[in-house]
């Protein structure tokens, strides 16, 4: 399959961007098309293209900067309340751009921004079943 993607251009500087945070491991930059205003995606430079292909401590790496961005969102005047993460992980889940990215999404009152889902509420004998099965294939 192959492994191009806008993000590797953005990432070595070939495409456009706005960026907001750079270190050795990852890159910030404003989506294309944000859900809200200051929509914003952290992106590692190695192209990952699943979380299973992404080192963990990279993966950590996101998730820090991503604190640290929700926390600058806040105080901008970007001017949110509230943030959302979200990450894609899979065509089912929705990612469309093969290159891990976590999006870190400013939230505001009546945005509009929203998870569509129909909760259930399953009995203790089914979540205590699926645990057992996720534990077990934690492994060590
Ligand atoms: P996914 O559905 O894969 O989680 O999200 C991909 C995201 O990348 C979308 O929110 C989309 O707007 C954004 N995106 C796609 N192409 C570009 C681009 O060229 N530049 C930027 N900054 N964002 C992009």
């Amino acid at each position: 399959m192959n492994p191009y993607t806008i993000f590797a251009d953005i990432v070595a500087g070939r495409a456009p961007s706005s960026k907001v945070y750079e270190d050795d491991d990852v890159v910030a930059f404003m989506d294309i098309r944000p859900m809200t205003p200051g929509h914003l995606l952290v992106v590692p430079k190695v192209a990952a293209r699943s979380l299973a292909e992404l080192d963990p401590v990279v993966g950590g790496k996101l998730f820090q900067v991503g604190q640290r961005l929700a926390a600058a969102m806040r105080a901008s005047e970007v001017g949110c309340d509230g943030v959302n993460f979200f990450l894609a992980d899979g065509v089912t889940a929705g990612q469309e751009v093969f290159h891990v990215h976590l999006h870190v999404i400013p939230r505001t009152p009546g945005d509009g921004f929203g998870l569509r889902g129909r909760p259930a509420s399953p009995r203790r004998e089914d979540l205590d079943y699926l645990a057992a099965s996720i534990r077990g294939a934690l492994g060590n």
